[in-house]
């Protein structure tokens, strides 16, 4: 059961509950990009986001890889167990898109020759700028070690994702992930849903993830919708 509101986000909002040390993360129907500045409701959105993050979630336990993810509870409800999170992203980018294309002048489309990891430091005022470990251990965001721990781990689940996506003919061609630390072990955290990573059909090239929200390209329930149900998830 909910008890209090803990943080509320753009797209999901996390409840304390009656057990000590989990936490029930809500999915919510908003949709936000450019800091906010661009913001919808969409209805069915966190349904289909809490559905397709508790699909990867529970494959990626599967494989092997530690999260916090307990159950889905609900439809747009996901138990999960309380971390202190590292206030630092992990994108891995297999193909450029996105900001690596402004920053370094990369043309959208191009294959990378092997899976790349970036970090960014989470502070919404600085627009998450980019970092490096030095910057984590010298400000005591987080340790060497664990950001090691993090970036192996952000391969191992590209690895697992981009099979899974390559199966039912979509392109994994980048994506955020948040860890935290669970009796001082780095663990999968927050979510993974088309809001926080790109998908391309490999067929069309066509957009299957929040791009469609951010470039107005058509409806963002319609394509979550078909990424969900070529996974092969009920919703
Ligand atoms: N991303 C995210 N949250 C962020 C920043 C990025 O989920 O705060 C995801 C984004 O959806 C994309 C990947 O991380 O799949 C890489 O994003 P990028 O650095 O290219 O930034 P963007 O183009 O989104 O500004």
């Amino acid at each position: 059961m909910k008890k209090a509101l803990k943080y509320e986000g753009k797209g999901k909002a996390l409840f304390s509950t009656d057990v000590e040390g989990e936490l029930i993360q809500v999915f919510k129907d908003d949709a936000t990009a450019f800091d906010g500045k661009k913001h919808d409701v969409i209805t069915g959105k966190g349904h289909l986001n809490c559905a397709i993050s508790s699909f990867f979630f529970e494959k990626l336990q599967a494989a092997g890889i530690k999260t916090h993810y307990i159950q889905q509870e609900g439809d747009n409800e996901m138990r999960i167990q309380a971390l202190k999170m590292m206030p630092v992203e992990v994108v891995v980018r297999n193909i450029a898109a996105g900001s690596i294309c402004r920053r370094l002048g990369l043309e959208e489309g191009l294959r990378l020759q092997r899976p790349l990891t970036e970090l960014f430091y989470k502070d919404d005022a600085l627009g998450d700028p980019m970092i490096n470990t030095e910057h984590c251990e010298l400000f005591g965001w987080a340790k060497a070690e664990d950001i090691h721990a993090m970036r192996q781990l952000a391969r191992d689940v590209n690895r697992v994702m981009s099979d899974m996506l390559e199966a039912v003919g979509i392109r994994l061609v980048d994506f955020k992930l948040e860890f935290g630390l669970r009796h001082g072990e780095i663990v999968l955290g927050d979510e993974i849903t088309p809001d926080g990573c790109r998908l391309w059909d490999i067929e069309s090239g066509r957009k299957l993830d929040k791009d469609v929200f951010r470039q107005d390209l058509g409806g963002l329930s319609e394509v979550y919708h078909e990424v969900a149900t070529r996974l092969g998830i009920n919703i």
